[in-house]
C-alpha cells in the first residue's frame, strides 16, 4: 500500500445537515416528547377489530404496564421476552419495560419450542409475555427455569392475564435512573458470521435512529402526525420495531395494526383506514406488483411506500409503480446491529431528491459511512464497491456477553463492518451489490447457516455441511445444503429436509440437498460459500 493512502479516509455523510438528538433522553420519554400535540388523536389501531387507542391511552397504559412489571418483580436490566404477533399488547409491554429500564427482547412466536428457549435461555429472560396460541411451546421452559409466563388472550388458568398488568397503579412506577447507555432493546441476530446473538440497542442508539429518521428540519421526511402508517411487518422484527412503530410514536401518527400479511385483507384496510405510508418488504412488494385484486379496491390514499430488509431490484419498482401510482416509491438499508437504519431515500424530503432505480437511500443524518477494500482494509472512493461501514451513535452497544464477536464487527475506531458489498455513486446514493457476510435472507426473515450447518454436523449420517443461499424470485433466497455423507451411511434429501424442519422456523427450512465429496474450505476451516454458490448457479440457469 502506497504511504499516503494509509491517511487517506473517504467518508461519506447525509445530503441532509446534521440535526440536534436529545439523546440523554430514555426512549419513551423521547417518542412521547411532543404529545401534548396529539394526546386526543389515534395512535393504535387494531386492525383485526378496529379497537382504537389514543395517544393518551397509549401512555398511560404502558405506565400501568411499567408499574405491573414491577410489582411482577421485574428490576431495571431485567430481560423480559416478548412471543407475540403485532398487537397493541406488544407496544404496551415494550414502552412498559423502557419506563422500569428493563429490556425487552423479541422472537418470531413460530419458532419451535427448542429456538425459544435457546434465546430466552441466553438472554436469561426473566418473564415471557405470549398469546394462548403459543404457550405449549413455552410452558416446560417456563417450568423448568422459574419463567413466569403472562397471557395476552384466554389465559390458561395457572397463567397471568395481561390485564393484571394494565391494572395496576401507574403512580406506583418506581423511580429509576436510565442512562442513554442501557440497553432497552434485545433483538437476536447473526451478524456476518456464526450464530445468533442477542444484539444491544441502547435507549441513546434507538433514539438517534428513530431522530436521523423522522426529526429536525425536515420534518416530514417520512411521517407526519396526519399519517396513517401500516404496521404489518413483524414488531418482533427491528425494522418494523424502529421504523413502524418508535418513528410513528415520535410523529404522532396513527399505527394501524394487521396481525399479519394477506394481501386482501391488506387492501380492505387500506381503503377502510386510508392508509397514507406503507412500509414493507420486497416479497410484500412483489405481491401486490401481481395481484390482480389491487384493482378492486381504492388504494390511491398510499402516498410513501417503503421496502427494506432486502434488495429490490428496478424490475420490481417498475411494476409496483403501475400499481400504486399515486405512491413514492423508496427502499431503505438496515442491519440490526446498526440500530438498524443506515440509509434511507430522501423522496420524501422537504426539496425532494430524484431517486434513481435500485439504490437503497443516502447514509442517514449524524452518521458517518465508508466503504472499505475488504482486502486491504483501505477506504474507497466514490463508484468502488467494498464493504459498507457505518460509524454513529444509532449502532449496537454490542453483542451481549460476546465481546470476541463484538469486536470483529465495530473497530476501536467505532466503524461497524456490516458484510454488505456496495458503492455510492456521484450523487451520494448506495447501492448493494453482493453480501460478503453468511447470512441468507428468506423473505425478508434472516437465516444464519452457521445454526443449520451445526444441526446437519450433529446427525450420526452427515460429516460435514455447508447451507449457502440459492437465488428465488418470490423468496429472495432460499436455504440450500451441501451435504457430506459419513463413510457408508447413506441419507435421504427427504429424510435430512425432514430432520431440519422439525427443528427450526418454517423460513429456515432448507430447500434444497446438494450430496458432495467434500466442503470446500480455506486452510484455515472456513468454507468457501462463495464456491458453493458459484456451484448453484448453472442450477439457476436450468431453472
Ligand atoms: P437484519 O439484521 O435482519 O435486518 O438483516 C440485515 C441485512 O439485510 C443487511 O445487512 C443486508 O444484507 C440486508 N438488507 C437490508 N436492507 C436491504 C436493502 N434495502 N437492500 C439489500 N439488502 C438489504
Amino acid at each position: 500500500m502506497e504511504p499516503h493512502q494509509d491517511h487517506q479516509e473517504f467518508i461519506f455523510r447525509s445530503k441532509l445537515p446534521d440535526i440536534y438528538i436529545p439523546k440523554h433522553l430514555p426512549l419513551h420519554t423521547y417518542c412521547f416528547e411532543n404529545i401534548s400535540q396529539f394526546k386526543d388523536r389515534p395512535c393504535i389501531i387494531n386492525g383485526a377489530n378496529g379497537v382504537t387507542y389514543t395517544y393518551a391511552e397509549v401512555e398511560l397504559t404502558s405506565r400501568k404496564v411499567a408499574s405491573g412489571l414491577d410489582k411482577q418483580g421485574i428490576k431495571q436490566g431485567d430481560v423480559i421476552m416478548l412471543l407475540l404477533q403485532n398487537c397493541p399488547e406488544f407496544m404496551f409491554a415494550f414502552l412498559g419495560a423502557s419506563y422500569i429500564g428493563a429490556v425487552i427482547t423479541t422472537a418470531n412466536p413460530l419458532y419451535t419450542p427448542a429456538e425459544i428457549a435457546k434465546q430466552a435461555l441466553a438472554s436469561n429472560s426473566k418473564l415471557l409475555i405470549t398469546q394462548a396460541a403459543y404457550v405449549d411451546k413455552v410452558k416446560d421452559y417456563a417450568k423448568e427455569n422459574d419463567v413466569k409466563i403472562v397471557c395476552i388472550d384466554s389465559a390458561p388458568e395457572d397463567l397471568l392475564h395481561f390485564s393484571e398488568l394494565t391494572q395496576a397503579d401507574e403512580k406506583d412506577i418506581p423511580a429509576v435512573k436510565i442512562n442513554p447507555d442501557d440497553v432497552v432493546a434485545l433483538p437476536y441476530s447473526s451478524g456476518t458470521t456464526g450464530l445468533p446473538k442477542g444484539v444491544m440497542l441502547t435507549h441513546k442508539g434507538l433514539v438517534t435512529s428513530v431522530a436521523q429518521q423522522v426529526d429536525g428540519e425536515n420534518p416530514n421526511l417520512y411521517f407526519h402526525s396526519e399519517d396513517v402508517i401500516l404496521c404489518v411487518l413483524p414488531l418482533f422484527h427491528i425494522y418494523s420495531l424502529n421504523s413502524v412503530f418508535l418513528c410513528g410514536l415520535r410523529v404522532g401518527a396513527a399505527i394501524l395494526i394487521m396481525q399479519k400479511f394477506e394481501i386482501v385483507k391488506l387492501l380492505e384496510l387500506v381503503q377502510k383506514y386510508k392508509i397514507t405510508v406503507a412500509p414493507f418488504v420486497p416479497p410484500i412488494v412483489l405481491a401486490i406488483a401481481k395481484s390482480p385484486d389491487v384493482h378492486n379496491y381504492d388504494v390511491s390514499s398510499i402516498r410513501t411506500v417503503m421496502s427494506g430488509a432486502a434488495p429490490m431490484g428496478k424490475e420490481l419498482e417498475d411494476a409496483v409503480r403501475i400499481k400504486l401510482p399515486n405512491a413514492k416509491l423508496g427502499q431503505g438499508y438496515g442491519m440490526t446491529e446498526a440500530g438498524p437504519v443506515l440509509a434511507m431515500c430522501l423522496a420524501f424530503a422537504k426539496e425532494p431528491f430524484e431517486i434513481k432505480s435500485g439504490a437503497c437511500g443516502t447514509v442517514v443524518r449524524n452518521a458517518e459511512m465508508k466503504i472499505v477494500d475488504p482486502e486491504t482494509g483501505a477506504s474507497l472512493p466514490r463508484n468502488q464497491a467494498g464493504e459498507i461501514c457505518i460509524r454513529g451513535s444509532q449502532i449496537m452497544k454490542g453483542y451481549l456477553n460476546d465481546p470476541e464477536a463484538t469486536e470483529r464487527t465495530i473497530d476501536k475506531d467505532g466503524w461497524l463492518y456490516t458484510g454488505d458489498i456496495g458503492y455510492i455513486d456521484g450523487d451520494e446514493e448506495l447501492f448493494i451489490v453482493d453480501r460478503l457476510k453468511e447470512l441468507i435472507k428468506y423473505k425478508g426473515f434472516p437465516v444464519a447457516p452457521a445454526e443449520l450447518e451445526a444441526m446437519l454436523i450433529a446427525h450420526p449420517n452427515i460429516s460435514d455441511a455447508a447451507v449457502v443461499p440459492m437465488k428465488d424470485e418470490a423468496a429472495g433466497e432460499l436455504p440450500v445444503a451441501f451435504v457430506v455423507e459419513s463413510n457408508g451411511s447413506k441419507i435421504s434429501e427427504d429424510d435430512i429436509k425432514q430432520y431440519i424442519s422439525r427443528q427450526v422456523v418454517y423460513y429456515k427450512r432448507i430447500k434444497r440437498v446438494f450430496f458432495t465429496d467434500a466442503i470446500p474450505k480455506a486452510p484455515s476451516g472456513k468454507i468457501l460459500r462463495k464456491d458453493l454458490r458459484t456451484r448453484l448457479a448453472p442450477d439457476l440457469e436450468n431453472k
